[in-house]
């Protein structure tokens, strides 16, 4: 018997779900850290932080400000 399989499902990034169409991330607590930035989701309804590379998706059903 083996775990081997258990161990390799980990994704590498975080992906985060979030309501709005504008999210500030700052990478969380430790040495993941990073100055705070202002993610707009677009058109896609996504954006992956330059810095974490956490993507952050647009939940479904959330509305984008006005255009
Ligand atoms: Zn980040």
């Amino acid at each position: 018997m083996s775990n081997a399989a258990l161990a390799s499902t980990a994704p590498k990034f975080e992906t985060v779900t979030v309501e709005t169409a504008t999210v500030a991330c700052e990478g969380g607590a430790g040495p993941l850290g990073h100055p705070l930035v202002y993610l707009h989701l677009g058109h896609d309804r996504q954006a992956t932080c330059p810095y974490c590379s956490r993507t952050y998706v647009l939940a479904e059903g959330a509305k984008l400000g006005g255009h």
